[in-house]
């Protein structure tokens, strides 16, 4: 799957539709989700264009996949939610319902989480 560059996380990135960051850096931006499922839920994408996980795990460069997922944990640590737990999930392809075709990470937490999978239609 080719990248889209008007997907609604590059027009993020291009600060081209707001979003209320809560960290940056060279490689990273992490923001609120728009419709928030747990009490924190932040979603982080690496700055460069990557489709979903299987584009990013493929064709990343080393610097690029070390600084994306330290900045994930950095962020995590700045929420807080290090110390009372969160659960960190990506989704790519159509059986996961992955909606926005720019690879990205949800971290959840803030408060007890339920199970881990809901089957869906
Ligand atoms: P996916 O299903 O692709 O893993 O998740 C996409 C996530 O992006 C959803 O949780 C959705 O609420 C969020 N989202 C979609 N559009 C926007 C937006 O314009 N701004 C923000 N902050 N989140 C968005």
């Amino acid at each position: 799957m080719a990248y889209d560059p008007d997907n609604i996380f590059a027009k993020i990135l291009r600060r081209e539709i707001p979003n209320k960051t809560v960290y940056e850096d060279e490689f990273a931006l992490a923001f609120h989700d728009i419709h928030p499922q747990a009490p924190v839920h932040v979603l982080v994408i690496p700055k460069g264009a990557y489709v979903s996980m299987d584009d990013f795990s493929r064709t990343a460069s080393p610097a690029e996949l070390q600084g994306f997922f330290a900045a994930v944990g950095a962020v995590a640590r700045q929420l807080g939610i290090d110390r009372t737990g969160y659960r960190m999930l990506a989704n790519h392809g159509a059986d996961s319902h992955q909606e926005v075709p720019h690879f990205h990470v949800h971290l959840v937490g803030g408060g007890p989480l339920g199970s881990l999978l809901t089957k869906r239609g």
